[in-house]
Formats: C-alpha cells, sequence, structure tokens
C-alpha cells in the first residue's frame, strides 16, 4: 500500500507581524510537506483575545506575507477562535480538577523551569470539596488535566526520540481562555494533521501534546522541530534585532527575502518557493537554526 502524503499545518499567532525567524519556519514547513507531495493547511491560533485585539490587524498582514512568499497553502484558514465548540467537548471528555494556584505558588512550589515551563507540581489535585467551594470565592479557577504522572515520547526528524514527562498542565484558563495545548491538539487531531513543523521552542512541549492527542482518540504526529533564527547573543529573533519582518524591508523584493530564507536553510539563494524546492536534495529532513548578522541571515 502506498503511504498516505502527510499533512503539515502553519500556526500563526496573529498577535505580532511575522519576523524572518517565523517565516523561515514557515518556508521550511512548506519546503517538507511540498517534497512529500503533502498538504499544507493554514490555523490561525487567536486564542488570547487581548493580544490579538492589541495587534490589530496581525493576523491579515501575516497571511498577505505568506502569500507574498508564495506560501499558498491548501484549503480555507481554521481559526481557533471559531471551533470554541470542539474544545469544550475536548476539555468535557478528559479527566480533570479545579486549580486554583497563582503563577508565584506554582513557581514557589515547582521544580526549576524546563525551557521556560514549569512542571506543575499537582498541588490542587486532592482538594476536598470544602476546599474548593471555599477557593472558588477568591479566584476563577483554571482547569488542568489529571495526566496521572504520565511520560510520553514522541520523535523529530532531527532530534530523535524525545520523551518528557506530562504534568498536570492547564486546558482552560482561569480568565476562561482555552489554552493553547489544548486548542493545538484538539486542532491538530481534528485537521488531520500527521507531520508537525514548527519551531524548536516548543520541542519540549511536544511530550505532552503527543500524549494529549492518544487521550483524545487521536495518533501523535511526527515532529520537524526546525532551529530558531537567533540574534548574536543567541536570543531568539525579535522586535528588538531591528528591521525583521516585511513591512520593515520595504526594499526587499519577495524573491530578495526568500533568497535569503532558502539560503540560511542550507538551499542557496533560491528567489522562489519552487526553486528552493528544486534545491531540496532527496534526503533533506530537517533544518538547523540561523543567525541574524548585520542585518542578514548567516547560518550557524
Ligand atoms: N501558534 C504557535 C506560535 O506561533 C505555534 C504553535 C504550533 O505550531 O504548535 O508559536
Amino acid at each position: 500500500m502506498e503511504a498516505m502524503p502527510l499533512v503539515d499545518r502553519y500556526a500563526p499567532s496573529p498577535t505580532a507581524d511575522l519576523h524572518l525567524g517565523n517565516l523561515r519556519t514557515a518556508l521550511a514547513g512548506w519546503l517538507l510537506t511540498r517534497a512529500a507531495g503533502g498538504r499544507w493547511l493554514m490555523r490561525v491560533e487567536d486564542l488570547d483575545e487581548a493580544r490579538v485585539r492589541a495587534a490589530s490587524g496581525a493576523e491579515a498582514r501575516n497571511l498577505a506575507d505568506l502569500e507574498r512568499l508564495g506560501l499558498h497553502w491548501d484549503g480555507d484558514v481554521v481559526r481557533q477562535s471559531e471551533r470554541l465548540d470542539l474544545y469544550r467537548d475536548a476539555v468535557a471528555s478528559l479527566p480533570t480538577y479545579e486549580c486554583f494556584c497563582t503563577r508565584r505558588e506554582i513557581a514557589e512550589a515547582a521544580s526549576a523551569p524546563h525551557d521556560g515551563y514549569r512542571a506543575y507540581p499537582g498541588t490542587c489535585r486532592s482538594l476536598t470539596a470544602a476546599e474548593r467551594e471555599e477557593r472558588r470565592a477568591t479566584r476563577p479557577p483554571a482547569i488542568r488535566v489529571d495526566s496521572g504522572g504520565a511520560t510520553f515520547a514522541v520523535d523529530d526528524v532531527h532530534a530523535g526520540r524525545v520523551a518528557g514527562l506530562v504534568d498536570d498542565f492547564v486546558l482552560v484558563r482561569g480568565d476562561g481562555a482555552f489554552a493553547y495545548n489544548l486548542a493545538v491538539v484538539v486542532d491538530d487531531v481534528e485537521m488531520g494533521v500527521d507531520h508537525i513543523t514548527r519551531g524548536d521552542d516548543l520541542l519540549s512541549s511536544a511530550p505532552r501534546q503527543a500524549w494529549l492527542t492518544q487521550q483524545l482518540g487521536g495518533s501523535p504526529a511526527t515532529y520537524a522541530h526546525i532551529g530558531l533564527v537567533v540574534n548574536e547573543e543567541g536570543q531568539r529573533l525579535a522586535k528588538r534585532d531591528g528591521a525583521v519582518t516585511l513591512a520593515d524591508l520595504p526594499h526587499l523584493s519577495p524573491g530578495d527575502v526568500l533568497a535569503q530564507l532558502s539560503d540560511s536553510l542550507g538551499l542557496g539563494p533560491a528567489r522562489t518557493t519552487e526553486e528552493a524546492l528544486a534545491a531540496m536534495p532527496g534526503d533533506q529532513r530537517f533544518f538547523s537554526g540561523a543567525v541574524w548578522r548585520e542585518g542578514g541571515l548567516a547560518q550557524p
């Protein structure tokens, strides 16, 4: 039987304009997908209402920038804000408990942060009904999944097999918003995603998300976590690094930008996405990071 072509997705958060690091990851995902004859889906992760509102128009600019570079996607744009019922149903199907901890309490009780993430030590798991009642009067609870102290391993084409502890992570925030780790998994399962290309800052989230995928009846995807673009101090590229979005770089044509992105992926200065695709070696399965140096992308 022929292997099914893979389904990957790009999932921008419309809380800022895309910078060259985001666009580079998008190009990497597009290339890995197209090289495999797969489908490349587009999902706008717009659940953080306040931040989306503060970055007015970012979604339209994100999508226009991708199109301008020739990073065309398959099917309609999926928006998380239009899928709240799916997230609600998923939460209802999982073992959960209410959590009243403040960030500070978690910071004090948790082990050292891992990639900025602190594993939740389970403080609220065994509250009595009376204790929960009392705490509800002081603050609205977050909803956590009861993971039962699971560990889970994922396969990443770059990093290999990566195992991680699955803590009781948040599914619904105290303000009622569905959490990233929930929505991303519900959507990947529902959209039939089986290959996930994204920045390697999310590698440590993958075991947790793959575990949840399985709890929701899906099959964990294969991952391709792509090295980030960092500045010369080794910090991930951001606004502070100067002209890093297409809007900041009006003197560069889409071809000029693609040439930089493609070159930094080790494919030479291809000026169109099709040219970059043609430059992909047959065994190209992953991409490492890049450095932003003197206003240009360089290989590390
Ligand atoms: N929306 C996330 C971001 O912009 C990406 C999430 C994902 O690809 O899983 O960082």
